[in-house]
């Protein structure tokens, strides 16, 4: 509890309406509500900034304060278990070997990423190689001191993200390139969380240092803060100063790279079930979907069946990273194949199976889930929908009609149904006859529907979950007053523009603490009423201290819907506890500023 009297609650630097709702557990609708009314237009699945969403939080009884990550372990202990020792944990002990380690570059946009990916590539491959690689296909090996490392050779963020957002993690090390001259960075910070969610080990490569105005000490000092502590300053994070244009402190790093690998056990079954990642793909017009793909566990040979996503099909020529033909790849081994039917995605895993029914049954599998998923999808814009209405972007408004007979629905629905304009069409998605039940607002909840009622009532049961799912359920027992009320929300919708309209005002004469999260206030209503579904303010001192939706209002202890001038009440605002004796307390509806 915060000083104003205000819950606190921890929000990170953005984030979507939805999560905000269920954060300050309300609905999202009185989130976007609330939005509105400050002038913000936002959707459900909208993200909104710390500084909006604070702003929205306060006004639903929360104080907000932005979360930070102190600790660098918090992002560490977020991250998964990389994915090649998922892949290799069904593996027999006995049956895994070491593998050579996959590296990745990392680093802020002109630190020189490429340069070094050039001058590794050309200082350790092209020897003894007449003309060297011509080909790039994504990835390539180095020798180094008998140990063979493989280099992933699509830098950027983009390549190593997209692996890690599809659950694939194709690399053992990042290599962090920060320039000696320009610092920490950015993107470099980025990386940093990047390896560190993945659990990947870091290298930095402090590069640059030909400037002249390297300042390693400083740049040291910054990655210090950033976590990342050189191990010449105790720390355990390898900082190696090279150049790559001068191609100077490259065996440095291949020797760092090779320390590290050899403490962390990069091991896989070169006999076991083959699986890997795909690195780049494309379509070579003469030679069909070419793909490149990093084997992570497993051995791919010529003739064998690969599927990756939706993708699949007989190896029907392979290449190492020179364009020689290969026969077979193990673990650590990146090949170009062809022989895919279509182009796989990048950073999407892939696996050998046994042949094309095999593989056929797989996809089958893959392509009804995605279908499932579309449905889903569209379900959920549909969520969407009265928000949009609400913001005036829709043009549809959904209902959901309950009436105690037969006699009644029909005329209801006729009625409302002529109601449809050119700009807004009115959907009945469901009218019966009976009590409003929590079949009705999971319905309404589900569709993003309002709840209509002629001469029938809602259950308890109905009510509280028409609360907390947001669904807004109105009742009536005069036709045309129905037929009003939704003419009016069509208006509504074509012009959001709410004002508040205050519509009573109470004195506190008493206070009563009823539960750790509620008080009640015990007033006299000096003006006009105080409304059950109407939002009160609590003004002290003539400054507002609180506003939020009326909880409770109760007269001599009878729920009541309104109270009037002169009748004493008990009001309970939602989230609030603190009120005092002296405060006032306005009642105030939202209603269209071209109302009355
Ligand atoms: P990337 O965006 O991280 O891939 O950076 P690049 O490799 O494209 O390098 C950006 C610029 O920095 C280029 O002009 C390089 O020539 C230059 N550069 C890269 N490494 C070094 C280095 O070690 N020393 C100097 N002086 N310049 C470098």
């Amino acid at each position: 509890m915060s000083e104003n009297g205000l819950k606190t609650i921890i929000l990170p630097t953005s984030l979507t309406v939805r999560e905000l709702a269920e954060i300050t557990e309300s609905s999202p609708i009185q989130v976007i509500k609330v939005l509105m009314a400050n002038g913000v237009m936002a959707n459900i699945n909208q993200q909104i900034d710390f500084d909006t969403a604070a702003v929205v939080a306060s006004e639903l009884g929360f104080e907000a304060s932005l979360q930070v990550y102190e600790e660098e372990e918090t992002i560490a202990e977020t991250g998964t278990i990389p994915l090649w020792r998922q892949m290799i944990s069904d593996e027999s002990p006995s049956d895994l070997k070491p593998r050579p380690p996959v590296v990745t570059i990392l680093g802020h946009v002109d630190h020189g990423k490429t340069t070094l990916l050039d001058a590794i590539r050309q200082a350790n491959v092209a020897e003894g190689e007449a003309g060297g690689i011509t080909q790039h296909i994504g990835a390539y090996q180095v020798e180094h001191k008998n140990a063979t490392i493989t280099f992933l050779d699509t830098p950027g963020h983009a390549a190593f993200t997209a692996m890690r957002s599809r659950g694939a993690q194709g690399a053992d090390i990042v290599i962090l390139v920060v320039a000696a001259d320009d610092g920490v960075m950015p993107q470099t910070k980025e990386a940093i969380a990047h390896a560190k969610a993945a659990q990947v080990p870091i290298i930095v490569a402090l590069n640059k240092m030909d400037r002249p105005d390297a300042n390693p000490d400083f740049t040291k000092n910054q990655l210090a803060e950033a976590g990342l502590v050189p191990d010449d300053w105790d720390g355990d994070t390898m900082i190696v100063p090279l150049s790559a244009k001068k191609k100077e402190g490259i065996d440095d790093l291949l020797e760092a790279i090779l320390l590290t690998s050899e403490g962390m056990e990069i091991l896989a079954n070169p006999n076991g079930s083959t699986i890997g990642t795909i690195i780049e793909a494309e379509v070579d017009r003469a030679k069909g979907v070419m793909a490149t793909l990093l084997v992570q566990n497993g051995t791919v040979s010529m003739g064998d069946t690969v599927v990756s996503g939706t993708s699949y099909g007989r190896i029907k020529a392979m290449f190492d990273y020179k364009g020689n033909p290969l026969k077979k790849a193990g673990p650590s081994t990146p090949i170009q194949i062809m022989g895919l039917n279509e182009v796989p995605h990048a950073g999407e895993l892939f696996q050998v199976v046994k042949n094309s029914k095999a593989a056929l049954v797989i996809v089958d599998e893959r392509l009804n889930d995605a279908k499932e998923k579309r449905s889903n999808a569209k379900k959920a814009t549909l969520e969407e929908l009265f928000s949009r209405v609400q913001a005036g972007e829709e043009q549809e408004l959904r209902m959901i009609v309950k009436a105690d007979v037969q006699g009644s629905l029909e005329p209801i629905v006729n009625s409302l149904n002529d109601l449809s304009t050119g700009d807004i069409t009115i959907n009945i998605l469901h009218a019966e006859t009976g009590n409003i039940s929590e079949n009705d607002i999971m319905l309404a909840a589900a569709s993003k529907a309002i709840v209509v009622g002629f001469n029938v009532t809602s259950d308890s049961a109905a009510r509280k979950m028409a609360e907390t799912e947001g669904v807004s359920v109105r009742l009536y027992n005069i036709i045309y007053r129905l037929t009003e009320d939704v003419e009016k929300a069509m208006k509504g919708m074509l012009e959001p523009e709410y004002v508040d309209k205050v519509i009573g005002k109470a004195n506190v004469l008493a206070v009563f603490k009823v539960s750790k999260q509620g008080s009640i206030a015990g007033c006299r209503v000096v003006s006009g009423e105080l409304r059950r579904n109407a939002k009160a303010r609590v003004i002290r001192n003539d400054q507002v201290v609180y506003e939020n939706e009326v909880a409770s209002l109760k007269h001599e202890k009878e729920d009541v819907r309104e109270v009037r001038t002169g009748f004493e009440c008990g009001i309970g605002i939602k989230n609030y506890a603190d009120f005092q004796v002296g405060d006032q307390i306005e009642c105030y509806v939202k209603q269209l500023s071209t109302d009355g």
